[in-house]
């Protein structure tokens, strides 16, 4: 049977956008999800890979607005702890991230510009990566046509095939005597594919790549490490790293205990409690039956806001209680099993733990077969947000 849409209620909270045109969701009070968001923990977190990557400069990325977490209010805070280099993935969001920081730090674009995007990128004084020979037809072009000389960042596929000249390629680029003509190259950078894991010899083979490009282009600072590349030790920090999910409480080792601070927490309200005998079907397509006479809650939170309808043995904790999901998770609700609860201790207006101290973002990711980044990037837009530390 196919399932009908559960679409939210209309109403006056969903018809005021706020001035970061996110939904109003209400006053914390009264909204029906809560995200918290720690920017003193996120400033903390760069201090401490700065410290760990030093002499290395440490940079910030903040593409995909801030990995969700609002690049309005992340990258001030960032900036206040000391950071000067910031990248994003797309010119429209550097243009953004421009008005956000003010005139002084320098904005990269790891995409780089693609063809008619160059005049926007020197207009924002943003430094595009250049991936290709096409891209650096374009910088040069306008640099041509400006008459003036514009900053640029040279990428290298050292091992990963997305983006970047290949090692033969940029070595017969640089073998031309006007291959960076009018351009200022301020960073020779490449990215690593399997960082996450410290044992993989891919690590050092793109290492050794990257050294080779590098090597002819000794005066040019270079770049290959993000989060998890840091923690490689030192023969990968190089010039200047690039972390991005660690700023945000991501752990950077899958089998090292994480070092950073947590960042954010998600509580979600329950709507409606229950009481069912032993045998009730629960949901969408009868998907679970529970077991026992049980007690049920209905949480205001689903797969709209970011909680991902593959989890698999999910759950939410109420005062170092685990709750686990019932069945299919809904558009804007999931059910929990709150039988192990005293009587009475959970009602309609009670915030479950969804994401906090019992279970993190990684958790939360590898119950639904996923990574930590896609968690933060799917946060709903539809939840209160609260910023501490600012
Ligand atoms: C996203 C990205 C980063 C940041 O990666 P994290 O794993 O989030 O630290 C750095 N460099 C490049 C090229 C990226 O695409």
């Amino acid at each position: 049977m196919a399932a009908a849409h559960q679409g939210a209620a209309p109403g006056v909270a969903m018809s005021r956008i706020d001035r970061d045109h996110r939904p109003d969701a209400g006053p914390a009070g009264t909204a029906a999800a809560l995200l918290t968001i720690d920017l003193g923990a996120i400033a903390d977190n760069y201090r401490a890979l700065a410290l760990q990557a030093g002499p290395a400069v440490c940079a910030a990325v903040v593409k995909a607005d801030a990995y969700g977490l609002g690049a309005d209010r992340v990258a001030p805070v960032l900036a206040a702890a000391g950071c000067r280099h910031f990248f994003v993935a797309q010119v429209g969001e550097g243009v953004a991230l421009r008005a956000i920081l003010g005139p002084g730090p320098v904005i990269a674009v790891l995409n780089g510009a693609s063809p008619g995007s160059e005049a926007a990128c020197a207009a924002h004084d943003l430094v595009p990566v250049l991936n290709d020979r096409s891209q650096r037809d374009g910088w040069q072009g306008l640099a041509r046509r400006l008459d003036r000389r514009l900053p640029a960042i040279l990428q290298i596929d050292s091992g990963m095939a997305r983006f970047g000249f290949a090692p033969d390629e940029a070595c017969a680029l640089l073998d031309a005597p006007d291959a960076l003509a009018g351009l200022d190259l301020q960073l020779v950078m490449s990215h690593l594919a399997c960082a996450g894991e410290p044992d993989s010899p891919v690590n050092a083979a793109q290492r050794a790549v990257f050294e080779v490009v590098r090597r002819r282009l000794p005066a040019v600072p270079a770049s290959l490490a993000a989060s998890s590349g840091i923690f490689l030790g030192p023969d990968f920090r190089f010039d200047l790293v690039r972390p991005g999910a660690a700023l945000y409480g991501i752990a950077p080792q899958a089998d090292a205990p994480n070092p950073m601070r947590p960042v954010i927490g998600l509580r979600a309200r329950v709507m409606q409690t229950r009481s069912v005998p032993a045998g009730t079907p629960v949901g969408y397509g009868h998907a679970a039956t529970v077991g026992r006479d049980s007690r049920l809650a209905t949480v205001a939170i689903g797969y709209a806001d970011g909680f991902f309808r593959s989890t698999a043995g999910g759950a939410a904790w109420f005062g170092g209680t685990r709750l686990p999901v019932v069945g299919r998770v809904s558009m804007d609700s999931l059910v929990l099993d709150v039988t192990d609860l005293a009587p009475g201790t959970i009602g309609p207006g009670a915030l479950v733990d969804i994401i906090g101290p019992e279970r993190d973002v990684d958790a939360v990711a590898a119950a639904a077969g996923t990574i930590g980044y896609e968690v933060l990037t799917n946060l709903g837009h539809r939840f209160h947000r609260v910023y501490l530390g600012a």
